[in-house]
């Protein structure tokens, strides 16, 4: 039997109807076509403690784990986003994310809640997105911040060149500050945003307003700030005992509220080692290592990602920022623990031998890296972020540097 679809049409499209019809449509409504033909149902009332979806986190946090997500944490998320972006029906949302990427819901559920349109970008267009912008006049931009680094790596964001945005918008991972200062010239009428926040949080549970004129001095490492929880989120931070560190002192951020998942799906050992209570509240350990520091939380990178080289404690985001400070576009630095060395992987530089002699200068011996290997692209995961396990599969022995 051949299917024909039923069109619902906005109701200041009316006029399309006719046409519509005779491409084939079986039907072509408006909302109030329906309401006075079909009786409304009352939708059937959900729990907040319902499961709103179920996500296997990426691999930024280890090995893939579900986590469910309810309808209660999903609408403290998408009520503590309206409160500071005001979406209402003249705006019109990227749609940047694949829809296994949490940050999806963003665009998804902000627009339908508040009547917005959304823009889905075709892939393609993602790494040269002026055009479409312009055309379908976006005003509310979200992605991960490599989208910035790579268009600001081509040059292409060129000041003014993206008018209509008046919100944008990055998560997922660190927002360089070289990225977020040519985004705000490229998007001068917008406010840029740094947002944070893993799967376990719902979708983003912190975020820091771009300051186009000091924002540079906020910056730790050469990234923005992650700026302060949502509200009625409970930030804690801790050292490896779960003790509180002083304010300033570095440790582990957890978060107990609203957002917080009730743990892993079906894995009561992982969610023991993950979540904890607290004065009645439960805390999800993120694992991100973070300072509190002029006002906001500043990103130190995670604890996995915290190697010891030659006895020495080390962050590889603090490298990776060296690197790109010394003139790279993109950097991945690798610890090989059976060799207790250090390589990075690194994208957009002429001379990566210059490049290490670059970072030398600013970092003590032992924290450069011994090999820098030069790729034209970076491998990126699911999620957009860079391929941290492809990379080690294929530079994971210092013989490979050879
Ligand atoms: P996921 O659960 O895949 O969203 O990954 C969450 C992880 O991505 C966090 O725990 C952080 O390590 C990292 N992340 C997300 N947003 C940011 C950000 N703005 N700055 C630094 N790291 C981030």
């Amino acid at each position: 039997m051949e299917r024909k679809p039923i069109v619902l049409l906005p109701q200041s499209d009316a006029s399309v109807r006719g046409e519509i019809v005779t491409t084939g449509a079986r039907g072509v409504y408006t909302a109030s076509d329906l309401a006075s033909t079909v009786p409304l149902v009352a939708p059937a009332a959900v729990p907040e403690d319902g499961l709103a979806y179920l996500l296997f986190t990426s691999g930024s946090t280890g090995v893939p784990k579900g986590v469910p997500v309810t309808h209660g944490n999903v609408r403290a998320f998408l009520r503590a986003a309206q409160a500071r972006y005001g979406i209402t029906p003249d705006d019109r949302l990227s749609q940047t994310f694949d829809q296994t990427f949490d940050l999806s819901v963003f665009d998804l559920f902000m627009a339908w809640e508040h009547g917005a349109r959304i823009c889905a970008m075709d892939p393609i267009e993602l790494l040269a997105p002026f055009r479409y912008l312009e055309r379908h006049e976006v005003t509310v931009w979200f992605s991960v911040p490599s989208v910035a680094a790579v268009l600001r790596r081509r040059g292409s964001l060129t000041p003014g060149r993206m008018p209509t945005l008046r919100w944008s918008l990055f998560c997922g991972e660190a927002l360089p500050q070289e990225a977020a200062e040519a985004w705000q010239a490229a998007a001068p009428g917008s406010v840029v945003e740094n947002l944070y926040g893993p799967t376990e949080l719902t979708i983003a549970c912190t975020a820091h307003r771009w300051d186009p004129v000091a924002g540079a001095a906020s910056c730790v490492h050469g990234n923005v700030p992650i700026g302060l929880p949502f509200p009625g989120l409970d930030p804690l931070v801790v050292d490896e005992r779960l003790k509180p560190v002083a304010t300033g002192e570095t440790g582990e951020l957890c978060m107990a509220g609203p957002q917080t998942v009730p743990g892993y799906w079906q894995d009561a050992a992982l969610t023991a080692e993950r979540f904890f209570e607290r004065d009645g509240r439960r805390y999800y350990r993120t694992g991100d290592m973070v300072r509190f520091q002029d006002g906001h939380y500043v990103h130190l990178g995670r604890d996995d990602q915290q190697v010891k080289v030659g006895g020495y404690r080390v962050e590889l985001g603090e490298i990776e920022a060296a690197l790109r400070r010394a003139g790279c576009a993109e950097a991945v630095c690798l610890h090989l623990p059976d060799e207790d060395a250090l390589v990075a992987v690194v994208t957009g530089v002429d001379d990566p031998a210059g490049l290490a002699d670059a970072v030398g200068a600013r970092l003590p011996a032992y924290m450069v890296p011994r090999a820098v290997h030069l790729i034209d692209q970076m491998p990126l995961n699911g999620n957009g972020k860079a391929d941290r396990q492809a990379l080690r599969s294929r530079f994971g022995t210092l013989a490979a540097a050879v």
